[in-house]
Parts: structure tokens; sequence; C-alpha cells
């Protein structure tokens, strides 16, 4: 079945939070069940925003004091999972956060693998499992980190991709 849903990234001088939310609201004729944001904080922290619903139940949970210049955004149409807030992406840790359209055939694999070393998982999302493995990968190089965790990962995929320690920068 075809997938649909939709991604965007924008880092520049304008207000992301802005960009994304508009970027999202053209790419709904698409189709999708939930919405969601990541962006840079001053702290360098990455907050989060997302839920199940449209784009305007997203704007609605949106802070209008984030003045954040960076950040990703998705539609999602469920495959592995149904549609909740949990489910909703942007998905990751404290340290990547991603965004993907498609199917990570091989999730189950990874899944069991990270589980072996320690991680956690919270949404059953096959989306999870790539944002752990890129932070299993971390190596400091976000494009080494990248490269390594695509060779492991099967299926069909667009991803969008933040680290923590690489401000302002989207993958
Ligand atoms: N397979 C992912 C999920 O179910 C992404 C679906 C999509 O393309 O929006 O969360």
């Amino acid at each position: 079945r075809q997938i649909m849903c939709g991604i965007i990234g924008f880092t520049g001088k304008l207000k992301a939070q802005d960009v994304l939310l508009t970027g999202l609201a053209s790419l709904e004729y698409r189709g999708y069940d939930s919405a969601g944001i990541a962006y840079f904080k001053d702290t360098g922290k990455i907050s989060l925003r997302k839920t199940v619903g449209k784009v305007k139940d997203l704007r609605a949970i949106c802070d209008d004091d984030n003045n954040s210049t960076c950040g990703i955004g998705h539609t999602r149409w469920a495959t592995h999972g149904e549609p909740s807030d949990i489910n909703s992406h942007p998905i990751g840790n404290g340290r990547v956060s991603i965004v993907h359209n498609g199917i990570i055939e091989n999730y189950r694999k990874l899944k069991e693998f990270l589980i072996s070393k320690g991680y956690g998982f919270e949404s059953q999302t096959d989306t999870e499992a790539v944002a752990k493995l890129l932070d299993y990968n971390y190596d400091g190089d976000p494009i080494d980190t990248i490269i390594r965790t695509i060779a492991d990962i099967e299926g069909a995929y667009s991803l969008g991709i933040m680290f923590r320690e690489h401000k302002n920068r989207i993958f």
C-alpha cells in the first residue's frame, strides 16, 4: 500500500514553529492521523510537541513563545501501532529525535538487539527502533552515526533527524 503523510525540516533565521506548522498544514491533503514537531531550545535541549489529530490540534498545544529557529515536523499515517500521542512522531530520547515516513521491515530484530543492550521502548512503532539504534551507534559524528545506522535497517523510509549535541542542524 502506498505510504503518504509527510516530513518537513527547517533551520535558518525564521521562527521554526511557524514554518513547520505551515508546512505540515500544506501536507494535510496527503492524509494522516497524528502530527508533531521537535525543536531546539536555547538551553540546548530538544523539545517535542505531538498529538493524535489534526495540525490545528498540534498548533493548540504549541508554545507561542517558542522562538527556536530549527526543527523537524511530521504527519503520521500509522502502520505499526495505533494512532496515539505516544506513537506520534517525533520519537526519541534526550539525545536524538527523529521523524519517519515508511516502514522498517526488520524492526523486531533491531528492537530485540537494543533491548538486550538495555534500551526500553515506550511506543509500538517500528520507528522507535531506528531512534534507539541511532542513539546506540552515536559516536559524536552525526553523518558517521547515520551511515552506520542506515546500513542495519531494511525497508522503505524517509527520516528527519536531530541530535541534541548538534544544535540547529537537521539531517
Ligand atoms: N511506520 C511508522 C509508524 O507507524 C511511520 C508511518 C508513516 O509513514 O507516517 O509510526
